[in-house]
């Protein structure tokens, strides 16, 4: 069969490619599978520990990480047996610590800690820390040469060709969790490679779809964090109303799939049912649907070639009665076309956007610049960090990291106050 992957020792399809046999029958795993999950309290985290719950017996959870709820962590590392806790900001060290006391549970502070949590051996780790703060622990567990199931896109965005390699070195497994690219990889199955014309993926167009320039620039950040279909952490739930996460999800696209940038294409879809469309060359369209709940990305990457039942409703297509497309409008929303500009820019350029995003969106969540300044300050710090001469070429994560690094200096020389 043809793999889908982009790169030699890419990526999505690994799981069904390892015997170059194709599919493999599903067969019941005798052993739980050992899992560990990284960013255990975000959205994605707590979504994937839900299915755990719900399949006593068929996981064991090895490690279990955080940013800076350890209550939380312990609570999660308690409920699930997990064998060691981590919280990233070494503050919170006491509190997880006494939280765990008498339970057996190791618990360890400190980014190091969380990159050691990584590479404890597990058949499959979830990287799902939001942020360019996710690559070097998605690296680390990378290097066991199991599964990586990968919610944290921005390591695809900053490091692809880099992270693809190192996947290729270990024979790691990446399996992608965001749900267009879940659909994509499901949607082109054992499609050969050049019969693909394009991926289109969808986008919900966010809370202001219908909104113009001038509500726009009035949006606050309790506005921009009501998503009207996905429940997501704050970062991914402001760039989807800005649309930037649409553009860093082309990138991403970019990295898993053998397509070039021009076979990526962006649609609004406001149901958020169909997340994916793969266009071939005979005139067929494969869709992957289903009810906008992380939890069935999630199961798949975990499962596969197995499925794994969970309890997201099931789709009505009577009820839905119509599903509705529609271009997406650069001009109220200039974020999607940055994100592709940079991808064919090459280089840091992508690790640059994504950097100056971050910053950007916390700058909108502490409301210290308006909703439109999110992607003209994004703009800047490109155009900024080309004429400086700071949009390279890496190859290697540590360039990655200082052309991050950078970026975000930069960015905040760019923000007011
Ligand atoms: P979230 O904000 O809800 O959770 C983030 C997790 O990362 C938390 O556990 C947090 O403690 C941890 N974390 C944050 N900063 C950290 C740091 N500096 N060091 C270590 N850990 C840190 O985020 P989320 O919505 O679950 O998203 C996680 C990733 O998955 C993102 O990359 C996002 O783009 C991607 N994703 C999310 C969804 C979704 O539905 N939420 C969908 C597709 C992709
Ligand atoms: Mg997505």
């Amino acid at each position: 069969m043809a793999p889908a992957g982009r790169a030699s020792g890419a990526a999505a399809h690994r799981a069904e490619t390892a015997d170059g046999a194709g599919v493999q029958a599903p067969v019941k795993a005798a052993a739980p599978l050992r899992l560990t999950v990284l960013g255990a309290t975000g959205s994605v985290g707590t979504s994937t520990l839900d299915l755990v719950g719900r399949h006593p017996g068929r996981f064991e959870v090895v490690a279990l990480t955080a940013n800076g709820n350890a209550e939380r962590l312990a609570e999660l590392a308690i409920a699930h047996r997990a064998k060691l806790a981590v919280i990233g900001e070494d503050t919170h060290y006491g509190t997880l610590r006494e939280r765990l006391a008498g339970t057996g549970i190791r618990a360890a502070a400190g980014a190091a800690a969380i990159e050691a949590a990584a590479r404890e051996p597990a058949d499959c780790i979830m990287a799902a820390i939001v942020g360019a703060a996710g690559l070097r622990p998605t690296f680390a567990a990378a290097e066991q040469g199991t599964r990586v199931a990968l919610a944290n896109k921005e390591c695809l965005v900053s490091a692809g060709e880099i992270f693809l390699t190192h996947l290729g070195r270990s024979g790691a497994e990446l399996m992608p969790v965001d749900s267009e690219h879940s659909g994509a990889f499901q949607a082109i199955g054992r499609t050969a490679a050049r019969s693909i014309e394009k991926i289109v993926l969808t986008a919900s167009g966010g809370p202001f779809r219908t909104w113009d320039k001038e509500r726009l620039a009035r949006v606050s950040p309790e506005e921009a964090l009501r998503h009207p279909n996905w429940s997501m952490g704050a970062k991914i739930t402001i760039d989807s109303a800005t649309l930037m996460n649409k553009g860093l999800e082309l990138i991403e696209a970019f990295h898993l799939f053998p397509v070039a940038a021009h076979q990526l294409e962006a649609v609004v879809h406001p149901q958020s049912v169909v997340h994916c469309l793969v266009m071939l060359e005979d005139g067929s369209v494969m869709a992957q649907l289903s009810h906008p709940d992380m939890r069935t990305p999630i199961a798949l990457a975990l499962a596969w070639p197995e499925r794994l039942a969970t309890p997201v409703p099931r789709l009505d297509l009577v009820t839905l009665q119509s599903l509705t497309f529609e271009a997406p409008d650069h001009s109220r929303f200039p974020a999607l076309k940055m994100a592709g500009e940079t991808l064919k820019r090459g280089g840091t350029a992508p690790a640059v956007l994504n950097a100056a995003n971050e910053v950007a969106v916390t700058a909108f969540l502490e409301r210290r610049i308006g909703f439109l300044d999110i992607a003209s300050t994004v703009a800047a710090c490109l155009e900024k960090a080309e004429g400086k001469g700071l949009i390279g070429y890496a190859d290697t994560l540590d360039g990655v990291i200082a052309a991050d690094g950078e970026a975000r200096r930069l960015t905040r020389t760019l923000l007011p106050g």
